[in-house]
């Protein structure tokens, strides 16, 4: 990513429903920080879904660096996504497998530095087979706000172009919170990031909020 990902005059149904995005235009500018407000269904999640490419804009366009979005391979440009989602599952195997998922051929040092970046490798070394620890069932065996650290670092382990947060803190507890706020913190001015958010908190520190 050079210059950043534009929406243009964006329209969205999903089928039979009424319109969940009407004439949307905003920028990601490169290397920046932006923010989504907003309430329930008022169409955050469509719209990454959209610059994701998991559904096409019925009108407009969606750009990346100027170009439409369709010019680009799929798979290439989905690999300098990192995406975290509102409530991420991990698999049952261990950390280092959840990461390496994101990067097969991470190794124990990128996975550390991963873990330290999203603020989970605290927890991580004091599990009873620290990074080999098997985490359960969609990762039940972690609190949510561990799961969602691991997903932060799982996301970020690649390094990623552009770095996007569902609501990543939205069923966390304070300390949960506090701790991936500063990992955003860090991240940004690094990384092109989105966060859709629902709390004055997450956004104070953006750079443009929509
Ligand atoms: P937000 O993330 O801001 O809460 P969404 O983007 O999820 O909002 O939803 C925008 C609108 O699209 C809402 O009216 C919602 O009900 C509708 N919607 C979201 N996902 C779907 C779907 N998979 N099928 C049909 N309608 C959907
Ligand atoms: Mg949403």
């Amino acid at each position: 990513l050079s210059e950043g990902i534009e929406l243009k005059n964006v329209s969205f149904s999903y089928s039979g429903n009424t319109q969940a995005l009407q004439n949307l235009s905003l920028s990601l500018p490169r290397g920046q920080l932006t923010a989504f407000l907003g309430k329930s269904g008022s169409g955050k999640s469509t719209t990454v879904d959209l610059i994701m490419s998991l559904f096409q804009a019925d009108t407009g366009q969606v750009l990346v660096d100027g170009n439409p979005l369709e010019d680009y391979n799929l798979n290439s440009y989905r690999e300098k996504i990192g995406y975290v989602p509102q409530e991420a599952q991990l698999l049952n195997l261990s950390i280092k497998d959840n990461l390496r998922w994101s990067l097969p051929i991470a190794t124990d040092e990128q996975i550390l530095e991963a873990c330290k970046l999203a603020n989970a490798d605290k927890f991580v070394i004091e599990l009873p087979d620290g990074f080999d620890y098997v985490v359960g069932d969609r990762g039940n065996l972690l609190s949510g706000g561990q799961r969602q650290r691991l997903a932060l670092a799982r996301a970020i382990i690649r390094k990623p172009d552009l770095l996007i947060l569902d609501e990543p803190t939205s069923s966390l507890d304070s300390e949960s919170e506090t701790l991936i706020q500063n990992s955003i913190q860090t991240l940004a001015g690094h990384t092109t990031i989105v966060v859709i958010a629902h709390r004055i908190v997450t956004i104070k520190n953006a750079d443009y909020v929509y």
